[in-house]
């Protein structure tokens, strides 16, 4: 799956929920969180993301790593 991080934090940009073919990013009330059992890791939504907030699960910096967690649990609630 894919993974928002910190840097979505008040982004008001929502270009890479446009571009998501499966439209699975959810809107929380600061950030956007992807669900991830909908992701395809298509890649389509990592370049338009204006603070580069979105990463693979794999290449998600150290100090998000809590990120991939937090994506799970508030993509269920929002
Ligand atoms: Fe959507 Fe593709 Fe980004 Fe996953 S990698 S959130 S499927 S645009």
């Amino acid at each position: 799956t894919h993974v928002v991080a910190e840097p979505c934090f008040n982004c008001k940009y929502t270009d890479c929920v446009v571009v998501c073919p499966v439209e699975c990013f959810k809107e929380g009330e600061s950030m956007l969180f992807i669900h991830p059992e909908e992701c395809i890791d298509c890649e389509a939504c990592v370049p338009e993301c204006p603070p580069q907030a979105i990463f693979h699960e794999d290449n998600l910096p150290a100090q998000w790593a809590d990120y991939l967690k937090l994506n799970a649990e508030m993509s269920e609630q929002c």
